[in-house]
């Protein structure tokens, strides 16, 4: 495409002149990657199709697999979509934050954007790197996760050159993301909530403020041949190291041995720092600490695109627990293993 600038930016305010740049660079329908707290995203005008089709084209990712639009405040959502008693009071509990909502789109977003929906997903992110490009571009920015299709979100801007280099116009060098995972996204139909990917925020915290939150079943499921997801990105493989991932469900100990034994043999290991000292340091990746899925999280698309230097022939990882942050890293790790997990 052309040369892709690198901005390496420390705040907000350090990097002014050149998010003004950036920002105009989005205003004139040119693509800018940019740091959020969940992952990296691929940003481009989400009111202009042309903008939407050089993100798809970018990313390699399938048309009808729609964009998130990313906005300054949470009360620009009317703009772009029909919003609800029930979005009000998820924006004033999460927002700026790591949740997106699915909201009915108005005109002002084209369905090349949407993957030709009538729903829109709109998220207010609270980087401030992020909020200030938003800002300062005064349009609604589509971003998907600045990776190629199909390989695991970036986390630090290093990845991002790794997959998008040469292939949009500026990269703003961030730092690493806080969460490491993306966005938790809710569809809200009327008042009823249903939770299409965990993210950032739990679905614990999401019950405390709607009631009951009903849970897609592509969440932890795996869809049958031919079934249509309701949120068309859960139906393509993802996160996927190039090398086999298997996930291992059991009792602590015994789920310890199974990957010291799979170790011995060649595999290379994901794991908990606790279970470190009983595997040898070779072929292994620590992910977090045991009962931190929040640190978890922050490793572990680092972590799955580091297993592939392991050059190991397969690698297997502990199933986490489905709670809290849990969730959400089920579901990544899941995917990034095609649904294969060994029961002990
Ligand atoms: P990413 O852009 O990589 O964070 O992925 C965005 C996810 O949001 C994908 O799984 C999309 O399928 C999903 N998504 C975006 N917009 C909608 C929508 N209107 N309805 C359902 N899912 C959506
Ligand atoms: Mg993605």
């Amino acid at each position: 495409m052309n040369n892709t600038k690198i901005y390496t930016i420390a705040s907000a305010d350090e990097g002014s002149a050149q998010l003004a740049e950036a920002a105009e660079i989005l205003r004139r329908g040119g693509l800018v990657v940019f740091p959020t707290e969940t992952v990296y995203g691929l940003g481009g005008n989400a009111t202009d199709s042309e903008a939407a089709q050089k993100i798809y084209a970018a990313k390699g990712r399938p048309s009808d697999n729609p964009l998130i639009i990313h906005i300054a405040y949470p009360e620009d959502a009317a703009d772009y979509a029909e919003i609800s008693p029930l979005y009000l009071r998820l924006a004033e509990a999460f927002m700026p934050g790591p949740l997106t909502v699915i909201l009915p789109k108005k005109d002002t977003i084209p369905h090349s954007v949407t993957g030709g929906l009538d729903s829109v997903a709109v998220r207010c992110p609270a980087h401030p790197i992020a909020h200030a490009l938003i800002a300062a571009a005064g349009i609604p920015i589509a971003a998907p996760s600045a990776n190629l299709s199909g390989k695991p979100s970036p986390t630090c801007a290093a990845h991002v050159i790794e997959d998008l280099s040469g292939r949009v116009d500026v990269i703003i060098d961030g730092g690493n993301c806080d969460i490491g995972l993306e966005s938790t996204i809710l569809k809200i139909d009327g008042d009823h909530p249903v939770l299409l990917r965990p993210g950032g925020i739990t679905l614990e915290q999401l019950e405390a403020v709607c009631g009951p939150v009903e849970v897609a079943a592509a969440v932890i499921g795996q869809l049958a041949p031919g079934e249509r997801p309701l949120s068309p990105g859960m139906m393509y493989r993802h996160y996927a190291p190039s090398t086999p991932l298997t996930l291992v469900r059991g009792e602590r100990g015994a789920v310890t041995a199974y990957l010291a034994a799979r170790q011995a043999e060649g595999c290379g290991i994901l794991c908990y720092a606790e279970d470190a000292e009983l595997l040898s340091p070779e072929r292994c990746i620590i992910l977090g600490h045991r009962d931190s899925p929040e640190e978890q999280a922050h490793h572990l698309f680092t972590a799955l695109r580091d297993a592939d230097a392991l050059n190991a022939p397969h690698l297997y990882a502990p199933m986490p627990e489905e709670s809290g942050m849990g969730l959400a890293l089920c579901n990544r790790m899941l995917r990034a293993a095609a649904h294969t997990v060994i029961e002990l």
